[in-house]
């Protein structure tokens, strides 16, 4: 008996940081929208050992891959004598700010607490994830999102408009890590305002979202690579209606109207070494 299960990837439509905590993390509040892009995962259950295969993009099946560490966590604290074998096809763009390895470990979660027949509830399996990344709780259950804390405080929030999202990733990669340690806390640049977010998606109105994108670790990752700034420009000047880069990058996104649009905007642009994708918000 097998499983397919889709992991979907992320965007920030808001992300503001609020304090360093005594512990290193930093206290955030943003908004979380999933997209329809996805990974896919084949899951198997068999007995004792994990196997893990990969086709599409490149990524590594090593141990260092979430997918192993999800499915491992789960044994420990199951104390389960099941494994499994899975395969996963990656589709999401690595280390790009849209949480790939975040929505491949809260799909393992998710698939082999079925599969294993554990009947761990939601609240459980959400304290697992967080420990496998921040944005892993998010990733359980997707849509749109309050995120607070470290990011696994979530608030969830009416679906929204279905607009058209267009994905542009550099070549280059960006390490969460050296983003956060590079943020001036005293000079963030332009911050989010949350209720006017929340507002604007219930309007439903391009228009109105598109003026509350705001990610004040734009601040850093655009000084860190000034091209990031090119690249929302094309955008903007090519149609989409707000601009916006996606977590801690470098992957600068764009919203249409509908899928369609994103589509047809996707083919016109001229993006040299940049991976484009056209998707939606999902
Ligand atoms: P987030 O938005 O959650 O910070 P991200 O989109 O910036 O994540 P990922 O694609 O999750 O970044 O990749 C971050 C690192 O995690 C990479 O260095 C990658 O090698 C590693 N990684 C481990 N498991 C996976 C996986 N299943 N898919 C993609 N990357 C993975």
């Amino acid at each position: 008996m097998g499983l397919t299960l889709k992991a979907h990837g992320k965007i920030n439509l808001t992300l503001d940081v609020l304090s360093r905590r005594p512990d290193g993390y930093h206290e955030v509040e943003m908004i979380m929208q999933g997209i329809e892009l996805h990974d896919t995962l084949q899951i198997e259950a068999l007995p004792g050992e994990i196997i893990l295969t990969a086709s599409g993009l490149p990524v590594g099946c090593d141990e260092n891959n979430l997918i192993i560490k999800a499915a491992r966590l789960l044994q420990q604290f199951s104390g389960t004598g099941w494994g499994a074998r899975i395969h996963l096809h990656k589709e999401i763009p690595v280390a790009a700010g849209l949480a790939g390895g975040s929505t491949d470990a809260a799909a393992t979660l998710v698939g082999l607490n079925e599969l294993w027949q554990l009947g761990l509830t939601q609240e459980q399996l959400s304290e697992l994830a967080v420990k496998l990344g921040a944005d892993v709780p998010f990733c359980l259950r997707g849509g749109t999102a309050i995120a607070r804390g470290i990011g696994e405080k979530l608030i969830q929030l009416p679906p929204a408009p279905k607009f058209g999202v267009i994905l542009v990733k550099p070549s280059f990669g960006v390490s969460t890590a050296e983003v956060y340690q590079g943020l001036n806390l005293n000079n963030l640049g332009r911050r989010p305002d949350l209720a006017a977010m929340v507002e604007a998606l219930q309007t439903g109105s391009l228009a109105a979202v598109s003026e509350q994108l705001a990610n004040v670790l734009e601040s850093v990752t655009l000084r860190l690579y000034p091209e990031l700034q090119e690249i929302k420009e094309t955008l903007a000047r090519a149609g989409c209606r707000g601009v916006l880069m996606s977590g801690s990058g470098p992957t600068i996104f764009g919203l249409t109207e509908d899928a369609a649009a994103a589509a047809v905007l996707a083919r016109q642009l001229t993006l040299p070494g940049c991976q484009v994708v056209a998707t939606a918000i999902f």
